[in-house]
């Protein structure tokens, strides 16, 4: 994006619900048990296996599957996806595909559920998952998933997977299988798992112009198998692949391209020719949020002084100004049609050369740069009849 704002918690949220956090919190405790029982080798076999098996399945399943249906797979083998991300405790697969598809209906804007830029960096981690109204799932945005009894019953019974997968380590490999092969490998998957959402929206490169923040970033897509590659991501959905230039490793590609030559899954998509040259035209949403940003670059309150001042001389302005409620039409008008100094007032060349130098390239570039220039004329606007319309009044 044209600016990365981060802000570490310097927001209050009233809305968390902390009893939601007492479960959440008690799996990272209980890793502590480790001290009394020790740990075996098994145990960190066990931690290891389940970390990269539960990593593959919110990917694969959670997220590539379920939330964007990438790719097909059986009624069965559907089930045993959600199955298996549901052992990873970051609740049913309703619910974790609604919160998904809404973060990408919304990416970094304020109705994102979980974007660094505007609620803070620990909120945009973890802190979401316990608030009152961001913990709510919006369940219309899954009927194509909710058609499904198995796994509304799977959404309804969210810790059943994760409570069976426990008891089995334990059998395995006794209490340090449950403390380190189980529980310590459940925390390893959320806090990799949430990064996506926190680390992957502030730290990384973008190749795409997206109109939010997402990045990529190798480090992340090494530890998420494949997550990283998360501004690839955001510029096109519906790519089973995210790692879409051979350096860019992303093991759940991987194993789902191996799934698929033993038929357990197919219609697996890589990214088209022209998106992967990032030929594709920007969405209208993602104009709107670039060209806003790129306006919010100028000075807007130093620009309608200038213009002001220009305009002194004239007084038509102040007369425009006192034709409420029509002015602020007049207004934009006047400033889009009236010879105003480019140094006062940016033209659509000076944005789209600061859009040029400050965002990735983007065949969008026209659209952004004179819808940024409609957006300052408003806003200059709106800034000289609030100026002048009380002194008149
Ligand atoms: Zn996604
Ligand atoms: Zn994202």
């Amino acid at each position: 994006m044209l600016k990365s704002r981060i802000r570490f918690d310097d927001v209050h949220h009233d809305d968390i619900v902390y009893p939601g956090a007492i479960g959440f919190t008690f799996v990272h405790l209980a890793t502590l048990g480790a001290l009394w029982s020790g740990v075996t080798p098994t145990a960190v076999a066990l931690c290891l296996g389940l970390y990269f098996m539960r990593m593959f399945a919110i990917t694969a399943g959670f997220h590539r599957y379920f939330s964007h249906r990438s790719f097909q797979t059986s009624r069965f083998f559907q089930f045993v996806l959600a199955f298996l991300s549901q052992t990873s405790l970051q609740q049913g697969v309703l619910w974790w595909s609604a919160k998904h598809r809404h973060h990408h209906k919304y990416s970094d804007t304020l109705e994102d559920v979980h974007s660094p830029r505007h609620h803070g960096f620990l909120f945009a981690h973890l802190g979401w998952i316990f608030a009152r109204r961001r913990g709510q799932a919006d369940y219309d945005l899954v009927k194509d998933l909710s058609a499904y009894p198995e796994l509304r019953w799977l959404d309804k019974h969210k810790h059943l997977p994760g409570v069976l997968l426990g008891v089995v380590c334990f059998l395995v490999a006794g209490w340090p299988g449950l403390f380190i092969g189980f529980f310590l490998s459940t925390v390893l998957v959320y806090h990799g798992a949430f990064a996506i959402n926190s680390l992957a929206h502030v730290f990384g490169r973008q190749r795409y112009l997206t109109g939010d923040d997402s990045r990529n970033n190798w480090f992340l897509a090494l530890i998420t198998m494949g997550e990283g590659w998360h501004n690839n991501h955001h510029y096109y959905q519906v790519a089973t692949r995210q790692g879409w230039r051979w350096w860019e490793i992303d093991v759940t590609y991987y194993i789902l391209k191996l799934l698929s030559w033993v038929g357990l899954v197919w219609d697996l998509k890589g990214p088209p020719g022209d998106v992967l040259e990032g030929e594709r035209r920007l969405p209208r949403r993602a104009i709107e949020q670039v060209a806003h940003e790129l306006a919010a670059t100028f000075p807007i309150e130093r620009i309608a002084e200038q213009v002001r001042t220009t305009w002194s001389q004239r007084p038509s302005l102040e007369e425009v100004v006192a034709t409420a409620p029509k002015a602020k039409a007049r207004v934009e008008s006047m400033l889009r049609d009236v010879s105003i100094p480019h140094a006062q007032l940016p033209s659509v060349d000076d944005l789209r050369s600061r859009a040029r130098s400050m965002a990735p390239c983007t065949p969008s570039l026209e659209e952004v740069a004179e819808r940024a220039r409609e957006v300052v004329i408003e806003a200059v606007s709106a800034h000289l009849i609030a100026e002048l319309q009380p002194a008149r009044a």
